[in-house]
């Protein structure tokens, strides 16, 4: 059974671990983190990106694949689903309603007044059904909901405001991360965050986690982040294995000869991560 996320951030906030969120780019990517999860023993958030939605079949596609996937995988640890990005409050409404356990409404865009009156109302409709809320300060770099775009620095003020009025269960506070490649090191702001974590008190979730040295995600994990997102590591993996079997095997046509390695390839990373997040065995 999917369960919700605040349980699992809170255990995790207090272990001084951070459970990891992966992107689901289609069937195969749901069954290979499913699987990791479990050979690791940690908890676990699949999630879809709201504008893969569609690409993957809509919103009860993609719950039904994810519940049915554990039922036959005999999947003991927990799950939640969670839309990533989510770009309305119709958005949220309909993933929920489809069974998602937890939303993540990106008001981001708009001025705090908007985002915190959208995030409130996602949270009345949420709570009520158990499923939990992640609202977004500040503007991650690089693609977001489609858009190029620079990095924006989370303010404390806007961030305490959000929390407080909307009652959220986790907030992305933009501080340097990107999604996608970064471009050098990346510089995360270890001092804002340390004051948002601390004047907030909320498990802070690191949207951009691919790509980011472990010294970094250590440091972002005591200053109180519970969950971190990652994408781009994963389709790299896949990407570089199907590329490597193309090359290797010029007639091979089958798809399930091509995509099973990239199924151990994503396996391989997922758990990389599990293990710099410290999740592995906390299931
Ligand atoms: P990456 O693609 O950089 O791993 O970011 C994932 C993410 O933050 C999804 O919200």
């Amino acid at each position: 059974m999917l369960v919700s996320m605040k349980d699992m951030l809170q255990k995790a906030k207090q272990g001084g671990y951070a459970v990891g969120q992966y992107n689901i780019n289609g069937l195969e990517f749901a069954q290979a983190f499913l699987q990791a999860a479990e050979e690791e023993r940690a908890p676990i958030i699949l999630a879809s990106s709201d504008r893969l939605v569609d690409y993957l079949g809509g919103f009860t596609t993609i719950a039904a694949m994810v519940k049915a996937l554990m039922e036959e995988l005999n999947i003991t640890v927990p799950v939640a689903l969670h839309l990533d990005h989510g770009m309305s409050v119709e958005r949220c409404k309909k993933a929920i309603d489809a069974g998602y356990t937890s939303v993540m409404i990106d008001g981001s865009h708009s001025p705090i007044d908007e985002n915190i009156a959208m995030t409130k109302e996602v949270v009345a409709y949420a709570k009520e059904k158990g499923v939990t809320v992640e609202a977004e300060v500040g503007t991650v770099g690089g693609q977001e909901d489609g858009m190029v775009g620079g990095i924006q620095y989370a303010d404390l003020d806007e961030c305490i405001r959000i929390v407080e009025e909307a009652d959220i269960d986790a907030l992305a506070a933009a501080l340097g991360s990107v999604h996608g490649p970064y471009q050098g090191e990346p510089q995360l702001g270890f001092d804002e965050m340390k004051e948002i974590s601390e004047k907030t008190d909320v498990p802070l979730v690191l949207h951009g986690g691919s790509g980011i040295p472990l010294h970094q995600l250590q440091r972002a994990i005591e200053l109180g982040h519970a969950k971190i997102n990652v994408n781009t590591e994963s389709i790299q993996a896949w990407t570089a294995s199907v590329r490597e079997t193309l090359n290797q095997n010029p007639d091979v046509y089958e798809p399930r000869l091509i995509l099973l390695p990239a199924i151990e390839a994503v396996k391989d990373a997922v758990k990389g991560k599990m293990r710099e997040f410290n999740t592995s065995g906390k299931a």
